[in-house]
């Protein structure tokens, strides 16, 4: 469980609320008696953490939904009486600080992506699994390039026409020379992992089988599925960590709900 914190970078877990010292809501008896400086003072009975920053960034915070800035953050612990650091109560952390709601999260939080980066590893994926489509079958026919022009605009690649993608698609096979080729097939598998296994853990089930119908729908534009489209949607699939037969059962449900 994460401590509670204090103010400037300094958690206070105050004990002894009903002792004669008082504490938080206690009511003062009598302004500048004994018990009263006492009082005054007694809030400090307990432990605090004095926090020191390791490293600052940017993450998603899970407490108030958003991207954020950070601090990653260590703490030493010390039992306090009357306000004196008296012992210590060794150290506590590393945490992670949210800058605008201050809460502290464990280092998991960092696993996660940013919405930002998000939407980027999304954008690379759909460029990626469409490039893949495209370059199984040798040039690409006017019908799937003009899906994958359509897709990708979609994912945002706004300034996206069928002359640039054609003329990427020329280059790719001028520099792997991988049109037509199945000796580069790892080589387009290993592209894909790249692209969509960081990826697939923060998609739900539906946006991972979005991806794919993406791509599967490319493929049919210009005819049925060729052997190595099948073989590039399969891998894809496995990318994204679908289950084989998903990916087979979606394959045969794009064929029946054509764009
Ligand atoms: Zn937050």
């Amino acid at each position: 469980m994460l401590p509670d914190r204090g103010r400037k970078g300094r958690e206070s877990r105050i004990f002894g609320r009903t002792t004669p010292f008082g504490g938080r809501g206690s009511r003062v008896p009598g302004r500048g008696g004994p018990l009263a400086r006492l009082s005054r003072r007694g809030r400090l009975i307990g432990t605090r953490t004095a926090w020191t920053t390791v490293c600052d960034g940017e993450f998603f915070c899970p407490g108030c939904g958003g991207d954020r800035n950070y601090q990653r953050r260590t703490g030493r612990r010390r039992f306090v009486f009357l306000g004196v650091p008296l012992l210590s109560r060794g150290e506590t952390g590393p945490v992670v600080e949210c800058a605008a709601c201050q809460d502290h999260f464990g280092l998991e939080a960092l696993d996660h992506p940013t919405t930002v980066r998000l939407s980027t590893m999304l954008r690379d994926a759909v460029h990626t699994v469409v490039l893949a489509v495209l370059t199984t079958g040798g040039s690409a026919a006017r019908t799937a390039l003009d899906a994958a022009v359509t897709t990708l605009r979609g994912a945002g690649f706004d300034d996206c026409t069928e002359e640039r993608l054609a003329a990427l698609i020329d280059a790719l096979a001028a520099d792997t020379g991988r049109l037509n080729d199945p000796e580069c097939a790892p080589g387009l598998a290993i592209e894909l992992h790249e692209a969509l296994g960081p990826l697939a853990p923060h998609l739900a089930p539906a946006g991972r089988e979005a991806l794919l119908l993406q791509g599967a729908r490319i493929a049919l534009a210009d005819g049925p599925y060729t052997p190595a489209e099948r073989d590039v949607l399969a891998t894809a699939g496995c990318a994204l960590t679908i289950d084989p037969d998903d990916v087979a059962r979606l394959l045969v449900a794009a064929t029946r709900t054509p764009r």
